[in-house]
């Protein structure tokens, strides 16, 4: 595995493993490739072995505010509205960045939700 790889997202769309094949995964890491921007769409245990700082409880928090983000929209809130929620959680930044609701810690962003 060459260069530095980091989290853009959580995804549901995908239920297999692009690194090992492992299927039927409740979800997937989203990784994208820091030099060159491909991505690869791996299990949690692989997104560790990609970038050491991406552990299953990070990936569960990511998965929990994900899934979040879409019941809301679902409920009808406005991105606003969903941005205003979620920083009153406190700790990280939220913001959106093109079509997608991004959290920012540091100079990393993950994306966590689309524009409704
Ligand atoms: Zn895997």
């Amino acid at each position: 595995m060459n260069g530095e790889w980091r989290v853009r997202g959580i995804s549901t769309e995908q239920t297999a493993c692009d690194m090992c094949g492992k299927s039927e995964l409740q979800k997937v890491v989203v990784m994208e490739n820091v030099e060159t921007g491909e991505t690869k769409s791996v299990g949690t245990t692989c997104a560790g072995y990609m970038n050491s700082s991406v552990s299953k409880k990070s990936t569960s928090y990511l998965f929990k505010l994900t899934t979040m983000v879409a019941k809301w929209q679902q409920t009808g809130f406005s991105t606003k509205e969903i941005i205003t929620g979620l920083m009153n959680r406190g700790c990280e930044n939220y913001k959106v960045d093109g079509n997608n609701i991004v959290m920012q810690k540091g100079f990393e962003t993950t994306i966590i939700g689309e524009v409704a």
